[in-house]
């Protein structure tokens, strides 16, 4: 612990190449951004400072350093702070070894440091003060570290609902920023893990569990009861509480789906609309990098979403004769630069089919080339066709390599393990390409190193080829009844599940006639048709909304479950949830609690899991389980597969440093690439 601590405030001085303990000598170290520190802190509400409400206050401890950095080493020189020139005195404390500033790169003060501006829509300066407009409820684009935030009172909901509007997000969660770790607790519970985590120099967004009785307006998160809270992490988020404001909504500052904006002009450009000011500055964001994502689980952090704060530093895994880039997923995109024992993961892109996120994927790619001096000679994908990433890496012109898109998840959470033995794993996720044609999502795999055999999935069930299945739980139920559970009834189930009558008819067609079908054992989309089933969620109006109002409807856990079968061929395993449906109808019909048929629901998947497990390790002798995947962010399912898999006699890998969604399968696709 000691060591580690040593170690991040060496980290946080400075960039070395090639002398840091424990870093290689070819290796170049780029320091993450860092959440204003103490000192820095009190100097910023000193009157008597000359650096008193400054917004741009830094030291060696902390303040940007991998958004601002230009090329390395890390100098002044090579960071945007190079537009502006130290006062002698901020001079003099750069040159002062015994100053806490002492080569500090973005050292500044008022007199010679960045400036910042509040403008109304009109670009006019505005004179009230910028907590005076969040208080009247208006929403504000604020420069931040790493990008814009749209920013406003969490407490007042007709903001929220503005904001909501404005940006065109429906439902999905808003992050918030409270103004100390006292407020945090009175609208969440907060373990001792989760407020070390709240304070750590990542200053990353933490899900916590919401408390029941607060005045919270539920357009934050509704159907939820978790949300993203994080502490101010820079003098600018301090100075916007003003005096009397507690908790503001901190979204990313895009329309929905693009990244993060960055520069002034193109800020201006995209939130006009959605901000009704404007609060900028003068210092340019090289790097744009999003607010982190975690979570805790079992007292120690989980990753979701891998960006400010932890990039760009390398994960260490076993090392690779030649650079690998590896390029990841199209959805939650992050992309991988494998050289020696380092793997540099990239800070969360998003979704490359956004034409502003693809940019920012191939200037981020550039920019790790040249931050890292690694010239790759593979290209690791995914085995999708059709996927950007393949198709950029065709581009590449150099030797490429497919990877299977839930192996790379594996490979991806044993390499943050560094586990290199035999293994079980499991993946579950919404989609991904599989070596047959049809979209995986509920896979079991055997082997070690990469060398992985698929070994038991849940049964196929048709669904339509055309995209937006992801979107429509409603219809995944109807696919799943009309084919399973013997319903027969097309309309009556149609009717029940809220869809115009015709559909039923129309896809019990469609079914019959094989066409513009396909298979899919994804576990995405079985969470969506139990979640419609119960009549919770029919549209997901984003990613895994009806997974995550299923989940949050479990209040405790069950040890009720319902049947399902595992049929055992020599060579695959597949599980079927047949039987289960009808009980599921059965237990509606009965009026039960629905928070007891989720429960119920989540236990079945979870003991399906295990007994396959199970039959698996009698049939290879293999007892390290691991499990992976965009599903395993429901915690509710992890802590209980964590639970049984242990009392079991498994050891379970999980992910920790790497998100177990697609934002972590550059990380596999890499190492495995890497190994060939
Ligand atoms: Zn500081
Ligand atoms: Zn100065
Ligand atoms: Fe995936």
């Amino acid at each position: 612990m000691l060591a580690e601590k040593e170690d991040t405030r060496f980290a946080k001085s400075i960039m070395v190449t090639g002398v840091a303990q424990g870093i290689g000598f070819d290796d170049v170290y780029i320091s993450p951004d860092l959440a204003i520190c103490q000192e820095c802190r009190k100097e910023l509400s000193d009157p008597a400072d000359r650096r008193y409400k400054f917004p741009f206050i830094n030291c060696t401890n902390c303040g940007p350093r991998f958004s601002i950095i230009e090329r390395t080493p890390y100098d002044r020189k090579n960071t945007t702070m190079d537009f502006f020139t130290m006062c002698p005195k901020c001079q003099g404390e750069y040159e002062e070894p015994l100053s806490r500033r002492f080569h500090a790169q973005p050292n500044a003060c008022p007199d010679c440091g960045p400036t910042l501006v509040c403008l109304d829509v009109e670009m006019r300066p505005y004179s009230e003060d910028y907590a005076a407009l969040l208080e009247r409820g208006l929403i504000g684009a604020v420069k931040s570290i790493g990008g814009f935030h749209l920013v406003c009172d969490a407490k007042n909901g007709d903001a929220v609902n503005k904001l909501r509007r404005r940006k065109k997000r429906e439902t999905k969660p808003f992050a918030v920023m409270a103004r100390d770790i006292e407020t945090v607790k009175r609208y969440c519970r907060v373990s001792q893990a989760e407020e070390e985590l709240l304070n750590s120099d990542q200053a990353p967004i933490v899900i916590l569990q919401q408390v029941k009785e607060t005045e919270l307006p539920y357009f934050l998160n509704p159907g939820l009861n978790s949300l993203g809270v994080m502490l101010p992490y820079t003098p600018l988020h301090h100075l916007l509480f003003g005096s009397r404001l507690e908790i503001l909504v901190m979204t990313s500052g895009n329309r929905s789906d693009e990244s993060i904006a960055c520069d002034n002009a193109e800020a201006l450009a995209r939130l006009r609309g959605i901000a009704d000011f404007f609060l900028l500055h003068d210092r340019r964001i090289l790097n744009l990098c999003d607010d982190s994502i975690t979570r805790v689980a079992r007292n120690r952090m989980q990753i979701i979403r891998r960006s400010r704060g932890y990039v760009p530093l390398p994960i260490k895994v076993q090392s690779t004769p030649y650079p690998v880039l590896a390029l990841g997923g199209d959805l939650k995109n992050t992309f991988c630069l494998l050289k020696g024992d380092n793997a540099y993961l990239s800070q969360h892109i998003g979704d490359l089919s956004n034409k502003i996120c693809f940019n920012e994927f191939a200037k981020a790619i550039v920019n790790y080339q040249q931050y890292f001096q690694a010239n790759p000679v593979v290209a690791a994908h995914d085995l999708h066709p059709d996927y950007i990433t393949t198709r950029f890496a065709q581009g590449l012109g150099i030797e490429m390599i497919g990877i299977q898109h839930h192996e790379a998840h594996l490979a991806s959470c044993l390499a943050e393990n560094n586990y290199g033995g035999d293994v079980l794993g499991l993946v579950c996720d919404g989609s991904g390409y599989g070596q047959d044609g049809a979209i995986w999502g509920f896979e079991f795999f055997a082997g070690k190193n990469g060398f992985f055999k698929r070994v038991a999935h849940l049964e196929y069930v048709h669904c339509l080829a055309s995209d937006g299945m992801a979107l429509r739980p409603d219809r995944m139920a109807l696919l799943y009844l009309l084919q399973q559970g013997e319903f027969k009834d097309e309309k009556r189930l149609a009717r029940y599940l809220k869809l115009p009558e015709g559909e039923g008819a129309l896809y019990k067609r469609l079914l019959a006639s094989n066409q513009n079908c396909i298979l899919t054992s994804s576990c995405g989309r079985l969470f969506d048709a139990a979640a419609a089933i119960l009549g919770i969620c029919t549209l997901n109006s984003y990613e895994g909304e009806a997974a995550m109002r299923l989940e949050a409807l479990c209040r405790e856990r069950t040890e009720d479950y319902y049947p399902f079968s595992i049929a055992a061929s020599d060579s695959m395993k597949i599980i079927s949830v047949r039987e289960m449906w009808p009980l599921v109808m059965k237990d509606l019909e009965k009026k039960r609690d629905k928070g007891y048929i989720a429960a119920k629901f989540h236990r079945t998947v979870e003991k399906m899991i295990i007994e396959t497990f199970k039959v698996l390790r009698q049939a290879t002798g293999i007892s390290t389980a691991a499990l992976s995947g965009g599903s395993m962010q429901n915690a509710f399912l992890l802590s209980g597969l964590l639970n049984s898999l242990e009392k079991e006699g498994f050891i379970v890998l999980i992910h920790r440093q790497v998100p177990p969604n697609d934002g972590g399968i550059s990380l596999g696709q890499a190492v495995m690439a890497g190994r060939l």
